[in-house]
């Protein structure tokens, strides 16, 4: 605080600026929360507070619940061609604003703007796979199963659905989920990260201008007290999770003890494999864009390079040449690549294993504490980092470290490779690179991972398949958006009917029997 001399008058402080405030989405329209709770939402390129978040009380979670549980009936009768259509208007504006959405994420991410844009394109393949809606949900039907007897199965909406995301995709988890739960004809309640909310509360508006009818999209912020109401309100169905691994157990235990549905996909450790006989210059440019892409902060992210035999030491000398042209900057900086962490608490928690790393015996090839910005900015930047010679038993192996430091374990055969990858506790994505296509074949069929790459590093299914993990990345049976989300977002009724002529039924108490 500055001192005023005893000499002078004294003088006011300024009061600071209110900070604006972004405030939960429900029936429609914006509204203030009632807990007087709040966080706030960092600038992370500056390191400065930009605006503040309502955290949501238990009354406005149950206010949302309300407002999407009166929109059900209504929106659930609505005809599939009508919520093609309003799906088709949002697809449209989304896309006609992605530039706008991508500098939400850029100002409370810290994403680069063509990583920003990315995004918001894998998210609206979500939104075009929905509009297929009609076809997706059409059932089966079996004509005479019995002499004139018919069955047929239709799929029907939930009913209040929530989905709980993380900070790292603000716009492409939520539309993994709501785009496929609407369609299906549920309401929904989204609670985003409290870290970067806005992107949500926008495409809320979006949703609004394309027809979504009030109640139909809500949006609460907010923390563990907004999440647990979600756990336990008896109208919530069911309940799509994305984010770290401890809190995906949590979500998916709770949520199932109070009998929801529920898909909880949780945190990763992603190794890449590379054989001797893989063509270094790519599986160097793989690394590094796999690597500190988003400043590392992807599920899908590579966090581990599995060197096999000789491979090693040209691989790391050939990343190790690349690093130096990665350019770290703000968003604002149009040749920037890899823009700042998401909090100076996250930075410094990424930037421990630097130190952890080598006191355990890894090797430090190149340190992101000796990048400018991490020494004399405020934002919160630390440059590609790169360690060698890690083990399984290391800290800097054995953490899920979400940031931009890749780690090189180096082991002497594919069946060590493989078994390192089936041992590692995590199961979301992999890849392996080789020129081998016995070899690659075989890792796809060993290989106890959800996602698989063949000299593809960060291998996402595109929107018509369905995303997730094994072991901890995912808890629960179905995997996120294309089919698997139509199949998690409705329950299949099966219907057996007769149309007999009057006077030709007769009392039988045997059990049906179709001969
Ligand atoms: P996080 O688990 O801290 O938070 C995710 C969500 O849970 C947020 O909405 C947050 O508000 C809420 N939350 C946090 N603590 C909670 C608590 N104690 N009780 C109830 N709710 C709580 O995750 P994050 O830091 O936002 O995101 C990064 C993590 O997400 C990484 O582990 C990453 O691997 C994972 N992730 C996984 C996938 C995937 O598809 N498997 C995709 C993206 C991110």
């Amino acid at each position: 605080m500055t001192q005023v001399a005893p000499s002078q008058e004294s003088r006011p402080e300024a009061t600071p600026p209110e900070l604006e405030r972004v405030h939960h989405w429900i029936g429609g329209r914006a509204v203030a929360g009632t807990s007087g709770r709040s966080g706030p939402i960092y600038d992370p390129a500056t390191g400065k507070v930009a605006r503040e978040v309502d955290f949501a009380a238990v009354e406005d979670v149950d206010a949302a619940v309300a407002a999407a549980r009166e929109a059900f009936p209504a929106w659930r009768a609505t005809s599939l061609s009508k919520r093609t259509d309003i799906l088709f208007r949002i697809r449209n504006l989304v896309e006609q604003h992605r530039r706008d959405v991508a500098a939400l994420l850029t100002a409370e991410h810290g994403k680069v703007p063509s990583d920003a844009l990315g995004e918001v394109a894998r998210g609206l393949e979500n939104l075009e796979f929905a509009c297929g809606v009609p076809n997706l949900l059409k059932g089966g039907f079996s004509e005479q199963v019995s002499t004139g007897v018919d069955v047929y199965q239709i799929r029907q909406p939930l009913g209040v659905v929530a989905g709980i995301t993380p900070f790292n995709f603000p716009a492409m988890v939520p539309m993994w989920m709501f785009a496929n739960a609407i369609a299906c004809g549920n309401t929904f309640i989204l609670k985003p990260s409290e870290k970067d909310p806005s992107a949500s509360v926008f495409l809320a508006e979006l949703l609004r201008e394309a027809g979504v009818p009030e109640g139909v999209f809500n949006v609460v912020h907010g923390d563990k007290v907004a999440v647990d109401r979600i756990l336990e309100h008896p109208d919530v169905a069911a309940v799509s999770f994305v984010g770290s691994t401890p809190i995906a157990r949590h979500i998916y235990e709770t949520g199932t003890r109070n009998g929801k549905r529920v898909q909880a996909l949780g945190g990763a450790k992603n190794h890449m494999v590379v054989l001797p006989d893989a063509d270094i210059g790519m599986a160097a440019d793989a690394a590094v864009s796999a690597g500190y892409g988003s400043s590392g902060e992807r599920c899908m992210a590579i966090a581990t390079i599995v060197a096999v035999g000789g491979v090693a030491d040209p691989l790391v000398d050939a990343i190790t040449s690349r690093l130096p042209k990665v350019r770290v900057g703000p968003g604002t900086d149009p040749d920037a690549e890899m823009g700042p962490l998401v909090t100076r608490e996250h930075r410094d928690r990424v930037a421990s294993y630097l130190e952890s790393g080598p006191a355990q015996g890894a090797e430090l090839v190149a340190d992101g504490r000796e990048h400018a910005l991490y020494r004399d900015s405020d934002g919160f930047f630390l440059g590609a980092s790169l360690l060698d010679h890690v083990t399984p038993q290391m800290d800097a192996y054995r953490d899920e470290i979400f940031g931009p430091v890749l780690t090189v374990v180096r082991v002497d055969s594919y069946d060590e490779a493989v078994r390192l990858v089936n041992e590692n506790p995590y199961g979301n994505g992999t890849a392996i690179f080789t020129r081998d296509g016995g070899a690659a074949r075989q890792f796809q069929f060993d290989v106890d991972v959800g996602m698989v790459g063949i000299n593809v590093p960060i291998p996402v299914p595109v929107a018509y398949y369905s995303f997730g993990g094994w072991k901890a990345s995912l808890f629960g049976d179905l995997h996120m958006y294309g089919p698997e989300g139509i199949q998690f977002y409705t329950r299949a009724k099966v219907v057996t009917s007769r149309w007999p002529d009057p006077g030709t039924s007769k009392v039988d108490l045997g059990f049906p029997r179709t001969r």
